[in-house]
C-alpha cells in the first residue's frame, strides 16, 4: 500500500487561532469557561476541551451572569452579542477574521440598500451568524433551483456573498445562475470562500487521480471536510469521512494500492498520524507527502486575550 498525504491539510489559521484562544482563556480564567457552539466542528477537539471543564452551549441563557463566553471560529450574529452583553458576560471573540470579513460585507451591502443572496448551507453556524447581520435584507440560496425560484425582477439591486467553506465548483454554478437571473448583481471584491478551503480542495483535485481510495479526516458536521469527500467521490473514487482511526474498516482497502489522506480545516494532525500509523502496521504502507500549495497564514489572538496580563 502507498499513502499519499495531501498538503495542505488539516488546521487552518482560523482554527489554530480559535483553539489557541480557548487554551489561553483557560489559562487566564480557568473553569467553568463557556463557548458558544463548538469551538470548531471537530468531535475529538471538542471532547478534549469538555474533559478539561469547558462547557459548550447553544444558548446564551445557559451561561451564568458574569461568566466568560468565547465565540467560536464560525462567528455569531449581533443578537447573540447583545444577549451576552445583557447578561454581563465577558465575551471573547475568536471568530475567524475571514468570517468577520463576510459579516462586514453583509452589513455594507445592507446599508447600501442591496438585497443580498447568501450562498450557503441552511443551519450551519457560520450561515446563521451572517444572516443575523441583516436579517431583513439577506436570503439564503443553496442551489440553482432556489435561484430560479427567486421572486425579484431582473433589474433589482442585488448582491451575493458566500459561506467560507463551500465547494468552489458548486458555488461557481450558483453564482453563474445568479448572474443569469440578475445581470447587474455585485459580489465581494475577493472570493469569500477562504484560502484554506480552496487550497485543501485544490490538493484533493490534483492528487485524487493517483488514488484508489480516499480518507478524509474530519467530523460529519464539518462543512469543508464534507466538501473534500464529495470532491473525491465526484472524481470517481470511494471516499470516507472519519473522525479517527477507530472508524477505519479494513474492507475499504481490499485490492486498493494507493490511499490519499487529507483532513478538513478543523481536524487535528494527530488523527491523521494515527491513521497513517495504523495503515503502516496493518498493510505495510509507505508514505509520500505531496505539497500542492504552501500556506503561511496566521491570525492574532482576539483583542480580549491580548490585553489581559497574568
Ligand atoms: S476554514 Fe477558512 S474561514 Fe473557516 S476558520 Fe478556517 S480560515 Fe477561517
Amino acid at each position: 500500500m502507498r499513502i499519499i498525504l495531501a498538503n495542505p491539510r488539516g488546521f487552518c489559521a482560523g482554527v489554530n487561532m480559535a483553539i489557541e484562544s480557548l487554551e489561553r482563556a483557560l489559562q487566564l480564567f480557568g473553569t467553568p469557561l463557556y463557548v458558544y457552539h463548538e469551538i470548531v466542528h471537530n468531535r475529538p477537539v471538542v471532547e478534549r476541551f469538555q474533559n478539561r471543564g469547558v462547557i459548550f452551549v447553544d444558548d446564551v441563557d445557559e451561561v451564568p451572569a458574569g461568566a466568560h463566553l468565547l465565540y467560536s471560529a464560525h462567528g455569531v450574529s449581533p443578537a447573540i452579542r447583545r444577549a451576552a452583553a445583557e447578561r454581563n458576560l465577558h465575551a471573547i471573540d475568536a471568530t475567524c477574521p475571514l468570517v468577520t470579513k463576510v459579516h462586514l460585507e453583509a452589513t455594507r451591502f445592507a446599508r447600501e440598500g442591496y438585497t443580498i443572496f447568501l450562498i450557503g448551507h441552511e443551519g450551519h453556524d457560520e450561515v446563521v451568524g451572517t444572516l443575523g447581520e441583516a436579517p431583513d435584507c439577506i436570503r439564503l440560496v443553496q442551489n440553482e433551483a432556489e435561484v430560479e425560484a427567486l421572486d425579484l425582477p431582473a433589474g433589482a439591486k442585488v448582491a451575493y456573498l458566500t459561506q467560507t467553506t463551500l465547494s468552489v465548483d458548486d458555488a461557481e454554478i450558483i453564482i453563474r445562475a445568479l448572474r443569469r437571473r440578475f445581470p447587474h448583481i455585485v459580489g465581494p471584491s475577493r472570493d469569500d470562500i477562504c484560502y484554506a478551503t480552496q487550497n485543501r480542495q485544490e490538493a484533493v483535485k490534483e492528487l485524487v487521480p493517483e488514488a484508489d481510495v480516499v480518507l478524509v479526516l474530519g467530523s460529519q458536521n464539518s462543512s469543508n471536510s464534507l466538501r473534500l469527500a464529495e470532491i473525491a467521490r465526484a472524481c470517481g473514487r470511494p471516499a470516507y469521512l472519519i473522525d479517527g482511526v477507530r472508524e477505519i474498516h479494513d474492507g475499504w482497502f481490499g485490492g486498493k494500492e494507493t490511499v490519499l489522506i487529507t483532513a478538513g480545516a478543523s481536524a487535528p494532525e494527530e488523527v491523521v498520524e494515527e491513521c497513517v500509523d495504523y495503515l503502516r502496521r496493518r498493510f505495510g504502507a509507505s508514505v509520500e507527502a505531496r505539497t500542492v500549495r504552501e500556506e503561511h497564514v496566521s491570525f492574532p489572538l482576539p483583542r480580549e486575550l491580548r490585553l489581559v496580563n497574568v
